[in-house]
């Protein structure tokens, strides 16, 4: 199958004024053959988590309004949203007000993700992809499954539920809020903000109430 395309990716931004990748580069990063599993932690409208795996080329994202969550009991909704260039992996940064997604973006975590099926464009067509991730903060066995209400009413997004399976990486802890900071830069959102010149308090409310910027 050939590489996806982005164009959905790049009709939404006008890449004079965002910082994000424009996409249209081949991927810088070597090919090791492995798989890039990377969260940005977003404060746009409403803060959330983009999950991103690396397949085909791109990033296959999901925007997950509560993060992770390592108890497997608990199911967090995750709306998949258009795919993003692979040089979306390294991005952090504050996309300007008033542009798609405007807001502050943190590389919340990153490794590699291994298939725990032999088939992941079919399971991403039937809807259940269980996966190992290989992160600093998120590790073992995950599974998206696609919700039976399959598309959002008013989004028109797939919606799939974001499970932690039991394994020893399985937890009661409260991943999101114990590890607030960038896993390349250690800044909290607020620290970005102001680094990039972006709107520092409403980055800040994305921040755990207590955190420390510098
Ligand atoms: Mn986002």
């Amino acid at each position: 199958m050939a590489k996806r395309i982005l164009k959905e990716y790049q009709r939404k931004r006008n890449f004079e004024v965002t910082p994000e990748p424009d996409g249209d580069k081949s991927p810088s990063a070597p090919k090791t053959g492995l798989l890039l599993y990377v969260i940005h932690k977003h404060q746009a409208t409403h803060l959330h988590y983009d999950l991103r795996l690396e397949w085909r080329g791109v990033l296959l994202s999901w925007a997950v309004p509560k993060g992770p969550s390592l108890d497997p009991s608990v199911k967090r909704l995750a709306a998949q949203v258009e795919d993003h260039p692979l040089d979306y992996g390294t991005f952090e940064g504050v996309i300007p007000e008033g542009e798609y997604g405007g807001g502050t973006v943190m590389l919340w975590d990153y490794g590699t993700w291994t298939p725990e099926i032999p088939d992941v464009d079919s399971a991403l067509k039937e809807g259940e992809l269980k996966f190992t991730l290989h992160g600093k903060k998120l590790r073992g066995s995950w599974v998206l499954v696609r919700t039976r209400l399959g598309y959002g009413r008013s989004s028109g997004k797939p919606q799939w539920l974001l499970i932690k399976h039991r394994d020893r990486f399985a937890s009661a802890r409260d991943v999101a809020s114990e590890m607030p900071r960038s896993v390349s830069s250690a800044r909290l959102l607020a620290d970005i903000a102001r680094d990039e010149h972006g709107d520092v308090a409403r980055a800040a409310k994305g921040d755990p109430a207590g955190s420390r910027a510098r």
